[in-house]
């Protein structure tokens, strides 16, 4: 008998281009959302993107509150319910780099409320995707959420975000080829729920941008053009999924760990590139995949290297071989994760420790 079945959650408009922060009130129109919107957003983004949206706002008589959250914490979350429930907000709408994004979706979330995306910064994929991140205590969880109801992603003002921050974006899209390897490879090995649509989306979704990298450059507006575009694919793939697995895998475990022993030492995307070279090694052998990763990743400046990362050889020997235990998620590492002469074997091969 026929039993399956499946639900795909996806944004319903995603509006990427130059200026677009001014359709915030147009799609709110389109969505048909009523009542109260509350604007959550950090210090940075409030200036160049939640002031003006909220007088816009203002304007078309939907009476905006807001809410300034300044670190990434379960607290800050707790502010953002708490500040709905007071202003009788009807949803929600985030603005900011990933952080106040997290915020928003997780509260909404809670609040069983719809939020709108609209990102400051192309940092990473979760500007898009049904899945939240917030630190807890010394990790950082990530969590089913609902995808965005729309995504409003202003190139203009992306363009002018620190360019760190796209490069992270561009990173973390790389890092979708070894997710996907991984992804086959618990499916293989553990029957792990898998769909070839997402991968397929995910993969292609990497390899576009890799052959556009000589378009991401600093100072040029079609570099944001083309990170959202890549961030929206991958968000979408993993909408598919229905979990995050198309973009992660080992490379994002390694990442996690990072986080843990080495808080704030480097951005999530950069991380998670550097986990990529030394995962697709893993997958791969000698050359091949872990060689064009390296090469993209460099060409766009993101690091490659554990001294770029700002992270010392140790950490990064006992991030690689200890974050195969952080969750129950199968992938080249094993159950048992690599010991340390591996380890230290594929970061000297790949270059990462030099
Ligand atoms: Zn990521």
């Amino acid at each position: 008998m026929f039993d399956k079945s499946t639900w795909i959650r996806l944004p319903r408009n995603v509006v990427v281009g130059h200026g677009v922060r001014s359709a915030v009130v147009d799609v709110i129109e389109d969505l048909h959302l009523q009542g109260r919107p509350l604007l959550v957003t950090s210090p940075t983004p409030r200036k160049v993107a939640a002031d003006p949206i909220a007088a816009d706002l203002e304007k078309a008589g939907l009476t905006p509150a807001l809410v300034t959250v300044e670190s990434a914490t379960f607290g800050a979350v707790e502010e953002v319910i708490a500040a709905a429930e007071a202003e009788e907000a009807a949803y929600l709408v985030g603005i900011g780099g990933g952080k106040a994004i997290d915020i928003a979706k997780m509260a909404s979330d809670h609040l069983d409320m719809g939020f709108l995306s609209v990102p400051t910064a192309a940092s990473h994929d979760g500007i898009v995707s049904n899945r939240g991140s917030v630190p807890d205590g010394d990790s950082r969880h990530s969590v089913a959420a609902e995808p965005p109801l729309a995504v409003v992603a202003d190139t203009g003002i992306l363009a002018e975000a620190p360019w760190e921050l796209t490069t992270a974006g561009c990173a973390d899209i790389i890092s979708n080829y070894t997710a996907v390897m991984d992804w086959r490879l618990a499916h293989r090995l553990k029957d792990v729920v898998y769909s070839e649509y997402a991968a397929a989306l995910s993969e292609m979704t990497a390899e576009i941008l890799v052959d556009n990298a000589d378009l991401v450059r600093p100072g040029l507006e079609e570099s944001a053009w083309i990170v959202t575009k890549a961030l929206v694919s991958s968000g979408v793939a993993m909408s598919i999924a229905g979990s995050s697995r198309p973009a992660s895998g080992a490379e994002h475990l390694f990442s996690h760990q990072l986080d843990r022993l080495a808080p704030g030492a480097a951005l999530h995307g950069h991380q998670v590139g550097v986990g990529s070279i030394m995962t697709a090694y893993l997958h791969g052998g000698d050359r091949g995949i872990w060689q064009d990763i390296h090469d993209a990743l460099d060409s766009i400046d993101a690091p490659t290297t554990a001294s770029e990362l700002g992270i010392d050889d140790e950490t990064l020997i006992e991030a690689l071989t200890t974050c195969h235990s952080i969750r129950d998620r199968y992938t080249i590492l094993g159950e048992e994760g690599i010991n340390e002469r591996a380890a230290r074997e594929v970061a000297i091969k790949t270059g990462v420790l030099e």
